[in-house]
């Protein structure tokens, strides 16, 4: 295992691996951690080309570089839908891209996950975490899609899990934990109070909290995306991703992927990071305007309930990793969200939640600003699958009409419109 240790976002301390276990003893919360690996070690064990051709089709095939044990991988990669956590298709967005005026858009389809979002890659990897720590209890709080996928993936594991969403959470993601078994608690409240809740029970019980950013390992399991994009784009990487963001947790995982890939020689260059939120939720965007390294709280209201994030809790990686790629942050009103929603559905064929068709909005507008050049190649993260959301499609969308059953009225019906 490569893992030696962490480094706190806030103040730079350093600790070994057993020496914490979720954010810096010194900056509480605020201080997110970072996980190290020995990236000299890494580099004389593993061949990229080794690596490319590894059977594994899902985020176990990057085992060498995550932060678990030999012992719990093994258990990991036969778990039920753990094998399948992640390697996920990226299609290339032809008709996007010559109505963009872009060389290339691709959308990579995260809602092809087990649980049927990017949240899986986290939760499988903090799943096997709980185990490798002797944990006998999970819990997190979650908007929806993370706690899907820790309740999905601890009962793969037979790990009982304990789980706190707003009570708004769409009913899609709530049946989720229940039909998985978790024991559900609908908080009559934000998710960013829902997240503080769950620290504080996770303490009480002694149980293991997978909390975004919280827990460390978060950003781990996310990374794997940006290695996939790696390797699906032939072994570079993209000019530009465009990701939609609440807590910041996934641009800050994509970033840590890209570095570890430059920190390994294997690329030389890391793609612009474009973080897309929404209007009514932008605490980060506003945080990047004002040129702060860190975000104030504010008030969070979106159509978009995965990224209806008031308290973004990366918030210091997440603007690094705009600042440091030359990215930016761009806010999407909720009618461009419910458009995009429609114009991923309808001209790539994927079908994704409001949250994720967000980052297509984000890039619609990036490029009526001019800050796309039409040379680039750019990836669009759709990080939710649509079902997850179903009323929103249909105010998307609106209602079909209804017509008789009976032919010859039902002919005249549709003679009227062809
Ligand atoms: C969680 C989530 C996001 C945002 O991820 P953060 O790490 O909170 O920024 C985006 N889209 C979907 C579908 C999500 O579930
Ligand atoms: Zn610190």
């Amino acid at each position: 295992m490569a893992f030696i240790g962490f480094r706190c976002g806030r103040c730079g301390a350093t600790y070994d691996p057993g020496e914490v276990r979720y954010v810096c003893p010194r900056d509480g919360a605020e201080g997110t951690l970072d996980v190290l690996y020995d990236y000299d070690r890494l580099r004389a064990a593993l061949d990229p080309e080794r690596l490319r051709a590894h059977p594994a089709r899902s985020i176990w095939r990057y085992a060498p570089l995550l932060p678990l044990r030999p012992e719990t991988l093994t258990r990991g990669e036969g778990a039920g839908p753990l094998q399948t956590v992640g390697w996920t298709p990226l299609y290339r967005a032809e008709r996007t891209a010559r109505r963009l005026g872009l060389r290339a858009v691709y959308v990579k389809d995260d809602g092809r996950n087990p649980t049927a979002s990017f949240k899986d890659r986290a939760s499988a990897v903090v799943a096997l975490k709980a185990i490798e720590e002797g944990a006998s209890v999970v819990t997190t709080a979650s908007s929806g899609n993370a706690a899907a996928a820790l309740a999905g993936m601890a009962a793969a594991l037979g790990l009982p899990a304990v789980i706190f969403v707003p009570h708004t959470a769409p009913p899609a993601k709530i049946a989720q934990l229940l039909i998985y078994g978790a024991r559900v608690y609908l908080v009559e409240g934000t998710y960013d109070e829902a997240f503080d809740l769950a620290i504080a029970a996770a303490e009480a019980f002694g149980w293991y909290c997978r909390n975004t950013a919280y827990n460390p390992f978060t950003r781990e399991g996310k990374k794997t995306a940006a290695y996939e994009l790696w390797e699906q784009l032939g072994g570079r990487a993209p000019d530009r991703v465009f990701v939609a963001v609440g807590d910041g947790n996934i641009l800050s995982g994509i970033w840590k992927g890209f570095r570890d890939l430059a920190a390994l020689g294997w690329i030389d260059r890391l793609p612009v990071l474009m973080g897309v939120q929404a209007e009514g939720a932008a605490a980060l965007a506003h945080a990047w305007a004002r040129g702060d390294p860190d975000a104030r709280p504010e008030p969070a209201q979106t159509i978009a309930d995965s990224i209806a994030v008031g308290r973004p809790r990366d918030a210091r990686f997440a603007l690094q990793a705009v600042r440091e790629t030359g990215g930016a942050f761009l806010t999407v009103r909720d009618e461009e969200i419910l458009q995009a929603m429609q114009t991923l559905a309808r001209e790539v064929g994927v079908f994704a939640e409001p949250s994720a068709a967000a980052a297509l909005a984000g890039l619609e507008k990036a490029v009526r600003e001019g800050m796309v050049g039409e040379e680039e190649e750019v990836v669009v993260m759709a990080t939710g699958n649509g079902l997850k959301d179903v009323p929103s499609a249909i105010r998307a969308t609106g209602e079909a009409p209804r017509i008789p059953a009976a032919i010859p009225e039902a002919l005249k019906h549709l003679r009227a419109e062809w």
